[in-house]
């Protein structure tokens, strides 16, 4: 892990080689934002690039999640039997720094063919086994409404298919997106279609985005938020705090704080397990339960999303268990139906 030579200045020669290495973009919306006088600013932290992401950790990969492995046709991945993958585009309207795609996302990226997503189509009709599609990509929103209504209609006339999911960060990112030809395409569908928000500061609840989140909530479309948990940008129990009211009191429930993937270029973001456990327990109790996250580890390697705690009940040597409250205070607990 070498250190990053910086101009006199010190940034400009380091992010050449960011940008050369990485897709960087940043929407008018976001760039109205940032306040220039904040040295931290959340918003400038997250998207515009910094040269300490040409600081690759050993641990670090390029497909940090395993995607790779999982996918049987193009645009399509299959890891869990009931719910794939489905990648219109790998493109998106901003490029988060810490982005776990990083390496597959980009403006040079090509999206699906008309062939392509025709064989990705197939091959969720093939297998019964799939009750749910996930768009996501690149940012699923970034398409035409007309592209949109096209690929929900051919969905819908899946039978085995319960419900299409949405992955975006278009309402917050770029608003205007959030039209009635967007709205249009998602009620046009007949099977539910729920959308997860990414959002990971309170900053980007502003009245523009929190418009387009009511037309989406109005339209019928169930909204949960999936937060990265960031270094600098969202690593205290205030941040935190404020991030999931602003979800909730816009009718948004908080679903995943996913621990950041082992993405290149990204040590700067990184917090360990513990230090996001101490989080998640500072939460519990402190704020209201519909604040409350799973927060998930993505385990390197493509076996799969679990909850990384933090846990409050052990078992003891005698059948009974530890519980733990909210305050840090343990409590014997003897489950009535034993322990086996
Ligand atoms: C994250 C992910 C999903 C969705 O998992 P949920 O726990 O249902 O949100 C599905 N497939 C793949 C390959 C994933 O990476
Ligand atoms: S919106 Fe998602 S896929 Fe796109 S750059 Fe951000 S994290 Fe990556």
């Amino acid at each position: 892990m070498g250190k990053v030579e910086r101009d006199e200045d010190g940034t400009i020669a380091g992010l050449k080689q960011v940008a050369a290495q990485f897709a960087v973009a940043v929407t008018p919306h976001l760039q109205s934002l940032i306040d220039p006088a904040d040295a931290k600013d959340p918003i400038a932290r997250q998207f515009l690039p910094d040269a300490a992401e040409l600081e690759v950790h050993e641990h670090e990969r390029g497909d940090p999640i395993g995607d790779d492995a999982h996918s049987p046709v193009p645009g399509i991945v299959h890891r869990y039997p009931d719910r794939v993958l489905l990648k219109l585009v790998n493109v998106c309207p901003v490029y988060c720094r810490f982005c776990f795609r990083r390496e597959m996302v980009g403006p040079g990226s090509k999206g699906l063919s008309a062939e392509q997503l025709d064989a990705a189509i197939e091959y969720i009709a093939q297998h019964p086994a799939i009750w749910e599609v996930i768009l996501t990509g690149g940012d699923p929103l970034i398409v035409s409404p007309r592209r949109l209504k096209e690929v929900i209609a051919r969905l819908n006339a899946i039978p085995h298919l319960g419900v299409i999911r949405i992955h975006s960060r278009v309402p917050v990112v770029d608003p205007a997106k959030i039209n009635d030809a967007m709205i249009d395409a998602l009620k046009s569908s007949d099977k539910a279609v729920w959308l997860l928000l990414h959002a990971n500061h309170a900053r980007e609840f502003v009245p523009d985005s929190i418009a387009a989140i009511r037309r989406l909530v109005e339209a019928g479309v169930p909204m949960l938020g999936q937060s990265v948990l960031l270094k600098g940008i969202n690593d205290s129990p205030a941040a935190l705090t404020d991030l999931f009211r602003a979800m909730v009191a816009n009718r948004i429930k908080p679903h995943y704080l996913h621990h950041g993937d082992l993405a290149k270029g990204t040590s700067h973001f990184r917090l360990s397990l513990e230090e996001g456990q101490m989080l998640m327990r500072r939460l519990r109790g402190h704020t209201s339960g519909l604040l409350q996250p799973t927060y998930i580890l993505d385990i390197p390697g493509g076996h799969g999303k679990v909850p990384v705690g933090p846990g409050y009940a052990e078992p003891n040597a005698d059948g009974s268990w530890t519980v733990t409250d909210p305050w840090g205070c343990s409590h014997r607990y003897d489950d009535p139906l034993g322990r086996e």
